[in-house]
């Protein structure tokens, strides 16, 4: 299936210079969506994941699905002030901002093999930053799968050590 005529892209969004891919027109779809789904799944098996782990909000909607396909657990890492327990924290930087990521400080057993999810790989911020709280809590990163990657913003160099999977690049 050719994912990419579901990917609406939204030129000048959220600032100027900014090539938006709207993934809500690949969700909006069953088929595509389950096909999406249903790579990562494959790929997830064969790294024989105990966890899958993504970043608020689009790494929900990417994990999420995975998790429940796999019989395995899903842990969000969310924006800080947002997760109500204990939590480990990091500062991060985005195409378009900075902030803090954060998740439940036993969310992870440590050796526990975890995905990563997220929609889309930009310059790698947000997913370096994920990668850091499962390390810190003993979990290791088994595989990490976007539906989209964006090369021209060279991501990957940042995540050089760990292993990829990207349904869709531009
Ligand atoms: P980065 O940390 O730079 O890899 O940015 C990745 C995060 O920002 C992803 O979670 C995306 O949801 C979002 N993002 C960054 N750039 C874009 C873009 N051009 N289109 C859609 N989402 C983007």
């Amino acid at each position: 299936m050719d994912l990419k005529q579901y990917i609406t892209i939204v030129e000048d969004w959220p600032k100027p210079g900014i090539k938006f891919k709207d993934i809500t027109t690949l969700m909006d779809n069953g088929e595509a969506y389950k096909y999406a789904t249903d790579q990562i799944v494959e790929y997830a098996r064969e790294k024989k994941i105990d966890l899958v782990v993504g970043p608020e909000a689009r790494g929900f909607i990417i994990g999420c699905p995975v998790a429940y396909s796999l019989g395995v657990g899903f842990a969000p890492v969310r924006k800080e002030g947002k997760l109500p327990r204990e939590t480990v924290k990091v500062n991060y930087g985005l195409e378009y901002g900075k902030d803090i990521l954060t998740i439940h400080k036993d969310a992870i057993k440590p050796g526990q093999r975890v995905l990563i999810t997220d929609d889309l790989l930009a310059t790698g911020g947000t997913i370096d930053a994920t990668i850091q709280l499962v390390e810190e809590l003993g979990g290791v990163v088994a595989g990490i799968a976007f539906l989209i990657e964006l090369t021209y913003l060279d991501g990957r160099k940042k995540l050089d050590d760990y292993d990829i999977l990207t349904l869709m690049q531009y």
